[in-house]
């Protein structure tokens, strides 16, 4: 775990291509270009939709003095790859909580950066879904250490061999010497180089590899792998006719799927499971007047996820009762059939930001990004664009206010159900602290916070609340 200064626009990769990230952000010399003359171009985009049986595995806190939110894929077929990143966000999450040895977490990962509050953040970008290749990237933000905190790895799968590679499974065994001798000799001549890091550089420690659209085999390395304090990231890109030697079979194939992609994608899953997406009819217009009647607003935050918003939508609809889902932009584009569904069962459907970072560290133009790509992606889902969003950790400021023209909206009643995941207590929770015209803040990518809700319903109905949107609440208030 490198403990590495604060570097918030990383925030923003969800699926930029590293080099644009990079551009912005780094101010070391060298860092963006690789050994080609030109900036290599970007990986194509994946469209996560075409990806049979995708789940998106998300956790979070909701704790502003611990915040976290972490996020990798699970692909059918490509379990070992899956199981590799589990590994590496349990690992990576243990480490921020500073779990001690006894498996309880102890605290928060006790040094922060400058800005006094800790922050851990997983995303994940897909490099190639196409043949018998998957690629994924994870993109891990750290603010608990004096550097910026950022780390990328690659994760390769050859639905071909059945096999899970990590970075350097894009070279063939025999030519790593070569490969590992070019490296050097561009990293050398770049600004910030450390001698003695790089002399130690082993083929094994690059964990970030994938290829440009035209075919150029790029590395990626975190600060302080190989650069002097100072330095920053280092992107090193070789033509595609440079790598073509070292190239393994299954590198070969990667490379040809990143430049050629549009092919199903096709692992060799035994099964894909594609859960039905919920079919409710459009329930109308809501006529609710809350300054006559009784009402609650229910928000259900960090999904949608698969399983447990369809389920949380039959519940819905058994009571009448309608929600305000506060989604994350990287589900939304795995999942847009279940965001539909929100809206088309009279739901609904604010945004939560791309990737779950704390909005008061990124810059003006990042949280733009944040919540433009997201509203984009539910207006694409849905046909229209929210006007409302909840900041992740309910962290707002006057800059964030600014940044968007989304009306912020926070919550009543924390039922704190990331923390404790017990079906019983989060409904115990919400009947006794709910009352009228509350916003009640939940998550629906916790199974025991949508197993709660027929209890919510079948009690609160019966004391006479009415469920209704945010906007709705807001608009009869
Ligand atoms: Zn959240």
């Amino acid at each position: 775990m490198r403990k590495l200064t604060l570097f918030p626009s990383i925030l923003l990769l969800g699926s930029l291509s590293l080099t644009t990230a990079c551009s912005t952000g780094s101010t070391t010399a060298g860092a963006q270009d690789g050994a080609s003359s030109s900036t290599p171009a970007p990986a194509s985009t994946v469209d996560p939709t075409k990806i049979k049986g995708l789940t998106i595995v998300n956790d979070s806190s909701n704790d502003r003095s611990c915040p976290w939110a972490t996020s990798y894929p699970s692909v059918p077929g490509a379990e070992a790859a899956t199981a590799a990143m589990k590994k590496d966000v349990e690992s990576y999450l243990a480490n921020y909580l500073g779990t001690n040895a006894g498996g309880q977490a102890t605290d928060c990962g006790g040094a922060v950066d400058a800005s006094g509050v800790p922050e851990l953040n997983i995303s994940f970008a897909f490099l190639v879904a196409s043949g018998d290749v998957l690629g994924v990237r994870l993109v891990t933000q750290d603010h608990t250490g004096t550097g910026d905190g950022l780390s990328t790895k690659t994760y390769w799968y050859d639905g071909a061999a059945h096999a899970y590679l990590p970075a350097t499974g894009l070279v063939a065994d025999g030519s790593r010497p070569a490969f590992l001798a070019a490296v050097k000799k561009e990293l050398k001549q770049r600004e910030g180089i450390d001698p003695t890091l790089l002399a130690e550089l082993k083929a094994a420690d690059i964990d970030d590899a994938s290829f440009t659209s035209d075919g150029a085999l790029k590395l990626s390395f975190d600060r302080d792998t190989v650069g002097v304090p100072a330095g920053g990231r280092y992107t090193v890109a070789f033509p595609r006719t440079t790598a073509a030697p070292w190239l393994s079979a299954f590198g070969k194939r990667a490379q040809h799927q990143t430049m050629n992609p549009g092919g199903t994608l096709d692992l060799g899953a035994t099964s894909t499971p594609t859960p039905a997406a919920p079919t409710q009819t459009a329930s109308g217009t809501d006529t609710t007047d809350c300054a006559k009647v009784k009402c609650i607003a229910l928000t259900f935050d960090d999904g949608p996820a698969v399983t447990y918003t369809a389920t949380l939508l039959t519940y819905l609809a058994q009571y009448k009762a309608r929600a305000t889902f506060f989604t994350v932009g990287q589900n939304v584009a795995a999942h847009p059939e279940l965001v539909r569904a929100e809206a088309k069962a009279g739901h609904e459907v604010g945004n939560h930001s791309w990737n779950h970072p704390d909005l008061t560290r990124l810059t003006t133009a990042q949280v733009k990004q944040q919540l433009e790509r997201t509203s984009a992606a539910i207006e694409a889902a849905t046909g229209k664009a929210p006007t409302l969003f909840r900041p992740p950790y309910g962290a707002v400021n006057a800059q964030v206010k600014a940044s968007t023209t989304l009306s912020p909206v926070l919550w009543d009643v924390d039922t704190e159900d990331w923390k404790y995941r017990d079906a019983a207590k989060v409904a115990r929770t919400v009947i006794d602290k709910a009352a009228r015209n509350d916003v009640v803040l939940m998550h629906d990518i916790h199974p025991t916070s949508v197993a709660a809700v027929p209890e919510i319903l079948k009690t609160l109905t019966a004391r006479g609340y009415h469920f209704v949107t945010v906007s709705r609440l807001r608009a009869t208030l």
